[in-house]
């Protein structure tokens, strides 16, 4: 069968990667992808952008494309699902009104309260609405939050009363556009903070392996908030016990109260939890799609065949699915170009890249592109370098070795990824 991929991060180039194994696969396309995708076997890029649905529709119908799973979280609350279905096309993802989940963190918010899911406090407020008073009266820290998508950067954790109400007005003022035309504010949660990412078909679940990115863009969990800086699977703080929690206190009245809303969930689920002191999970949002950068180890430690299990998702035959996993642990390191996550350079030649193909282990490209016969770096996130290992340790040693191989001019990326893992795992 023919695949088609829709993105073009890190994200994707290893959904490609993952679906281009399967035996039952002839050719991946992915649209647009990046370098990355373009040098994998039985793999192609399409000049297609992700947003552009029509085209898409238009490209699956006429290369007969069996199945199209979805990377990013713009087209799916677009609606691209239900434009994909109305065409007869099997697409893999949430529907419109499924993927509001991630769409609007004023409406989730509203469900996890109706459906008694642990979730912080919080008021929403359009400018019609807005009550200064109310924010206040709140505890400090405060977060506040653009009810919309705003690729990563519409959550503001305040100190003080006055950056709260600034950045709300802000927010409602338009400075993330229509993202920000209601807000959320919301008590500060501390813990220690899990992706929990889950393959749905109604209240069907497979859990798949657990996982833990880093947000924070510098060392030791400081500096600004990003799409992420590096990921781990598994995720040693989800024990048994806790796993079972997530499952029966957040995922299952998750899917539960989506059904019986009337927009039963097909797709990726990612859960950002923060596991509060007493174990609690609390929901601090979802997301519709699978993360970016958990997909990279996580696909890699994934043994079974990853179109069966996407397949039974649309079929509604999980049940009968088996996953099987790498018992060793992956770990991806992001190598993110000057300036991330704010503005940041771009067209700086990459090398080392053959070197790091003898090594151990993966590099998945992100913000890359040909140009001429290099590669050079096109996006903030530009690679993430990945490596199995007999424990996280190992896994990270390897996947510096990989980084280590690599430059461009002002690489960054953080010299600790996994450290809590390790740090766990030697308290242990
Ligand atoms: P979100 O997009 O809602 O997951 O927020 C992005 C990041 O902001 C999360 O990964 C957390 O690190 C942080 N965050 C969001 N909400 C809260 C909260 N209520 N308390 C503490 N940190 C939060």
């Amino acid at each position: 069968m023919k695949v088609l991929i829709i993105g073009g991060g890190g994200r994707e180039h290893a959904l490609a990667w993952k679906c281009a194994q399967s035996p039952r696969v002839e050719h991946v396309y992915v649209a647009p992808g990046n370098a990355g995708t373009a040098a994998e076997t039985n793999t192609s890029n399409i000049d297609i952008a992700a947003d552009d649905t029509e085209s898409l529709i238009a490209f699956a119908a006429r290369e007969k494309i069996a199945l199209t799973i979805v990377g990013p979280e713009g087209p799916l609350v677009a609606g691209i699902v239900d434009r994909f279905a109305a065409a007869n096309l099997r697409c893999f993802g949430p529907t419109r009104a499924a993927a509001r989940l991630e769409g609007s963190k004023a409406f989730t918010k509203d469900f996890l309260k109706r459906y008694r899911i642990p979730t912080a406090g919080y008021a929403a407020f359009t400018s019609a609405n807005f009550d200064a008073d109310y924010v206040r009266a709140q505890r400090l820290p405060l977060v506040v939050k653009a009810d919309g998508l705003a690729a990563g950067k519409g959550v503001v954790i305040c100190e003080t009363h006055e950056a709260a109400l600034a950045t709300a007005t802000a927010m409602l003022g338009g400075s993330f556009g229509a993202a920000g035309s209601t807000v959320v504010i919301e008590e500060y949660l501390s813990g220690e903070e899990v992706s929990f990412i889950v393959v749905a078909h109604d209240r069907q679940v497979v859990p798949l392996a657990t996982s833990q990115d880093h947000k924070r863009r510098d060392d030791g969990d400081l500096g600004p908030n990003t799409g992420g800086m590096g990921a781990y699977s598994p995720a040693p703080i989800v024990t048994p016990a806790l796993h079972g929690r997530i499952m029966r206190e957040v995922i299952e009245p998750t899917l539960l109260g989506l059904r019986n809303d009337g927009n039963p969930y097909t797709g990726f689920l990612y859960a950002g939890l923060m596991i509060a002191g007493d174990g609690t999970p609390n929901v601090l949002e979802f997301n519709c799609r699978f993360g970016d950068p958990e997909t990279q180890p996580v696909l890699m430690r994934l043994k079974s065949d990853f179109i069966d299990l996407c397949e039974a998702a649309i079929q509604g035959t999980l049940d009968r699915v088996e996953t099987r996993w790498d018992s060793r642990a992956a770990l991806g390191v992001v190598m993110a170009a000057a300036g991330y996550p704010d503005s940041y350079r771009k067209g700086d030649a990459i090398s080392g890249l053959e070197a790091a193909a003898r090594l151990p282990g993966k590099v998945f490209h992100a913000g890359t592109m040909r140009q001429g016969t290099g590669v050079v770096t096109s996006g903030g996130r530009v690679l993430c370098a990945a490596a199995l290992g007999d424990t996280v340790g190992d896994a990270q040693h390897h996947a510096y070795d990989l980084v280590h191989a690599i430059h461009w001019n002002l690489v960054q990326y953080r010299r600790d990824i996994g450290y809590r893992a390790i740090a766990r795992s030697l308290s242990d």
